[in-house]
């Protein structure tokens, strides 16, 4: 098939790019002429492993980059949302999803063959149905069903895992909301036999995101809530306290031959310095809005979102309680990205926290082995960008972990024998407490003998 990109970022390069390689036509469109340009060098302009090689196979044939966007439009059978739907004032914001679809019908205006227009982008319940759509006909002039398919189809990849997520999905769920555009999805995604297929209405599958990432994202909260608990208590680890409520045959079933199944979202169920990246917490506070807006309560979410709001600061209590007052106090940060095996930075935890030490006088610097274009265009100035780990800690008081970064394996070795020992928090409990000389982690007790005695 043939088919158009709007919105060239992290969904829309990878999904442009994989679609490519399953043998369709496409052609991504981005506002941003840098994107399109890079596109037709074939250069992958963000960090997700596997996706340079498509790039390399595609680029410049199959794989076009553009910001023409009537052009490419009216050029392809099907059209894909994939703008940013960021969160604006506890609400989703649809800006630049509604002038998407007014650009996308004005170029279906003079006519042509039948056309789909699907939104990936994620979006509040209702969006595609009574704000996509509506636009997208009146632009047009074309009826619904007839020259013109309109459809949600969630997106499921995660950062650093977007290739491999794409190649070998675990479901695809279809919104649609008109036979145009099922039979032009069903035919897109055609090489996918065999994977879950869950064909349902627009306002559906917009939900289905929605509780999709709220869940893990609860999950998180709900670990993090649980280890500040147990960080209170002498001698108690939330690691193995997770690992007890992990071992329930319902989060890790037992096969007939006694093995386990130990699923993905168990790693949800870890406590750490809180969730970041640009869909958890705008994805959840979206949802808590809209769930005011229809006059339900956000209770649960609220909370997921408070917790998750003053986790970071447990970084910046435990740098203070270990050096004491944190002016002059040299401070490595480890880790910008959000998450390992990307260079997103958005919502990053490591922004409040060096934000936090900076404000309270600490001189701060930052490493991450792969987030540095993208970390410099978001860190303070006053926050040093290290080339190296080994640099980052050099003659540092503390260090903070805040990526869980395989590379940062290497830090006890790096710092091993120095003294005073530089006193290390583990934002996302990665290393061994005994590899270190002075240790602290979310989550982790006190160590017996240091617990105050109850009087
Ligand atoms: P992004 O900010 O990385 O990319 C959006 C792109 O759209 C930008 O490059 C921007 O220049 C471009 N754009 C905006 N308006 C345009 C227009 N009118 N025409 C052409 N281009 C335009 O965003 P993203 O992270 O790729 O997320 C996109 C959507 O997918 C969001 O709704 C997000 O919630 C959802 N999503 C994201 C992820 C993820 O992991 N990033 C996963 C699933 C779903």
């Amino acid at each position: 098939m043939r088919v158009t990109i709007v919105g060239t970022g992290y969904v829309g390069l990878v999904t442009g790019a994989c679609l490519a390689d399953i043998g369709h036509i496409v052609t991504c469109v981005d506002i941003d002429p840098a994107k399109a340009e890079a596109i037709e060098r074939g250069e992958a302009f963000l960090y997700e492993p596997g996706l340079q090689a498509i790039l390399d196979r595609h680029a410049g044939a199959t794989l076009r980059g553009t910001t023409d966007l009537a052009a490419a439009v009216c050029a392809s059978d099907l059209t894909m949302i994939a703008v940013g739907t960021p969160s604006a004032g506890g609400r989703i914001d649809l800006s630049y999803i509604e002038t998407a679809a007014r650009q996308i019908g004005e170029a279906l205006r003079d006519g042509g063959a039948p056309h789909v227009v699907v939104v990936k982008s994620t979006v509040v319940p209702g969006t595609t149905e009574d704000v996509v759509a509506p636009i997208l006909l009146e632009c047009s002039g074309r009826s619904l069903g007839d020259g013109l398919g309109v459809a949600m189809n969630p997106e499921f990849l995660a950062e650093g895992n977007a290739v491999a997520d794409f190649a070998t999905p675990d479901r695809i769920v279809l919104g649609v909301a008109d036979s145009l555009s099922e039979r032009a999805l069903r035919e897109l995604y055609a090489p996918f036999e065999g994977v879950d297929l869950l064909v349902t209405t627009p306002r559906t599958a917009e939900a289905i995101k929605y509780a999709s990432n709220a869940a893990l994202a609860t999950l998180i909260s709900f670990s993090n809530e649980i280890g500040n608990l147990v960080a209170t208590l002498p001698g108690v680890d939330v690691r193995t306290v997770m690992e007890g409520l992990q071992l329930d045959r319902r989060w890790s079933p037992i096969l007939e031959d006694g093995s386990r199944v130990r699923p993905g979202v168990l790693s949800y169920l870890a406590a750490g310095c809180g969730f970041g990246g640009s869909c958890f917490p705008k994805d959840v506070e979206a949802l808590a809005g809209f769930a005011r807006a229809q006059g339900v309560g956000s209770t649960m979410l609220d909370g997921v979102l408070a917790v998750n709001a003053l986790q970071p600061t447990q970084v910046v209590d435990m740098l203070e309680r270990g050096l004491g007052r944190l002016t002059g106090k040299r401070i490595a940060v480890l880790g910008v990205a959000f998450k390992p095996n990307t260079d997103d930075v958005r919502a990053s935890a490591t922004l409040s926290v060096v934000r936090s030490l900076l404000d309270a006088g600490a001189i701060v610097g930052a490493f991450d082995p792969i987030a540095t274009i993208t970390a410099r265009a978001v860190l303070d100035r006053a926050c040093t960008l290290h080339d190296s780990l080994a640099e980052a800690v050099a003659g540092v008081d503390a260090v903070a972990v805040m990526t869980a970064w395989p590379e940062f394996h290497e830090l006890p070795s790096l710092i091993a024998g120095r003294a005073p020992p530089p006193l290390v928090v583990d934002g996302r409990r990665m290393l061994d407490p005994a590899s270190v000389e002075r240790y602290v982690g979310i989550g982790l007790g006190p160590k017996r003998e240091e617990a105050p005695t109850r009087p």
